[in-house]
């Protein structure tokens, strides 16, 4: 239903110019070989759904190595190439990475003459595929530039807004793909067909995903909770029964539920503040989730996950550091003392953002959630002009000494006692005269 030229006008409207000449360039390539290439998979349907999508995914119906190196040689680009799964990755000068695939060579014999390669083999290759959504391609040779292939329906299902699989065993032949198909749902805005639906719930209750590696599944996850709208995901795999493969204990109360939709406003609040990178919000959403597992579940839970014990440690370490510190503050606010910049810097100095937005996200307290604001925002960043080199220079021998008056120094700057660096020498010859 999709004509060659609207699938063009699409390129043209929503991939930069240099994409399009890129992907022309391919179908070039494979025109020399003569051999038929494809966009396929996220591409097509980011393309088709009128969004972008940079990840470009080539599958060569034929040698997809000979094609990634003849493409390299002629157009200065470098190719790294995995002969045993046919695949290549095509690196253009400016570090755009290209991935592509072979179609397996399928050959069938006729009668009396020479074996003849499967024409369909593109096809056998788009049916190994988790959903009828990911299986368009878009073939790029010159004659038939931007020819959509759907041979399983895909673009009605774009159209009707429907993750379905191909055949009733795609999750026990993979159940990764129940994950899949829950996280392609809440991004798209999109429905699991109802039979596919039922086949992920007999897929829980027959236990094949049990049979999920610890590491997949985690994969997974973190890659559900970077969405966008982790918490719509989490919901819905609550609803189908996904969460006991995580922990058999792990369930959503009204409490942590609370918590992951205030993750959710202190991530993007957080985010439009400072670049994106400076924070795993996966983290954050991950802490959220599970904060009420106890301490000896969630280490169950990192090793069904096989987490790295190495990571295992800093995730423990930051689930127990931020409820103390959450206590703590808590208590103060609770006791109504008055409470000095510099006591929230030194309360908050060792954690990392993601234990930050944690805790600011589970407090009940608009105190405390400012107390840790007023942190990131401002305190983190003050630093005072005097250094230990400074008091190296006065002569105090090396020693805990030093940390101390630092310390102390900082504090008077953060609570305005100090403002200049010869209000802070002065400070620094108080504290030394009365050694
Ligand atoms: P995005 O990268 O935007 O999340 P994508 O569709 O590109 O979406 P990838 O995880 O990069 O997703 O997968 C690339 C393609 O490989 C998909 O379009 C899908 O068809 C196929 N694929 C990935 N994982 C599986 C799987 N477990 N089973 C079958 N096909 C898969």
């Amino acid at each position: 239903p999709v004509r060659r030229r609207e699938v063009v006008h699409l390129m043209n409207k929503n991939l930069p110019r240099r994409v399009v000449d890129t992907l022309r360039e391919l179908g070039k390539v494979g025109d020399g070989l003569e051999l038929p290439v494809f966009a396929i998979g996220g591409f097509a349907r980011d393309l088709l759904l009128g969004g972008k999508n940079d990840d470009i995914d080539i599958t060569v119906e034929g040698d997809g190595i000979l094609f990634a190196e003849t493409f390299a040689a002629t157009h200065e680009c470098r190719v790294k190439s995995h002969a045993k799964f046919g695949t290549a990755v095509i690196v253009l000068p400016d570090g755009f990475k290209i991935d592509v695939a072979s179609t397996r060579l399928e050959f069938y014999e006729t009668p009396g003459a020479l074996p003849t390669v499967e024409r369909s083999s593109l096809k056998m290759d788009l049916y190994r595929r988790d959903f009828t959504i990911n299986t368009l391609a878009i073939q790029l040779n010159t004659a038939n530039f931007g020819l959509l292939i759907d041979y399983f329906g895909a673009y009605r299902d774009l159209r009707d807004k429907v993750i379905r699989v191909l055949h009733n065993l795609s999750f026990v032949e993979d159940p990764t793909r129940v994950f899949r198909a829950v996280r392609f749902e809440q991004r798209l805005g999109f429905q699991i067909a109802r039979h596919t639906e039922n086949l992920i719930r007999n897929a829980v209750k027959m236990g094949f995903l049990d049979k999920l590696g610890g590491r997949r599944l985690l994969n997974e996850l973190v890659i559900i909770l970077r969405e966008r709208e982790p918490v719509r995901a989490i919901l819905r795999m609550e609803s189908l029964g996904l969460l006991g493969f995580i922990h058999p204990d792990l369930a959503l109360e009204t409490e942590n539920l609370r918590v992951l939709d205030e993750v959710k406003k202190v991530v993007t609040w957080f985010e439009l503040l400072y670049q994106s990178d400076q924070v795993e919000t996966w983290v954050v959403y991950f802490l959220a989730l599970t904060s009420l597992l106890p301490d000896d579940a969630f280490f169950e839970m990192c090793t069904r996950l096989s987490v790295s014990e190495h990571y295992r440690e800093k995730l423990i370490d930051m689930r127990v550091h931020g409820e103390q510190m959450l206590a703590l503050m808590e208590r103060k606010v609770a006791g109504k003392k008055p409470v000095q910049r510099s006591n929230i810097y030194f309360w908050l100095r060792g954690l990392s953002p993601e234990v930050l937005l944690y805790i600011m996200a589970k407090t009940r307290h608009d105190e405390v959630r400012k107390f840790v604001s007023l942190y990131v925002t401002q305190l983190r960043g003050v630093t005072c002009s005097f250094t230990g080199e400074d008091l190296k220079v006065i002569g105090l021998p090396p020693g805990p000494r030093y940390r101390e008056i630092l310390d102390a120094v900082l504090s008077a700057r953060l609570n305005g006692e100090v403002s200049t660096r010869e209000e802070e020498s002065r400070l620094v010859r108080q504290m030394l005269g009365s050694v």
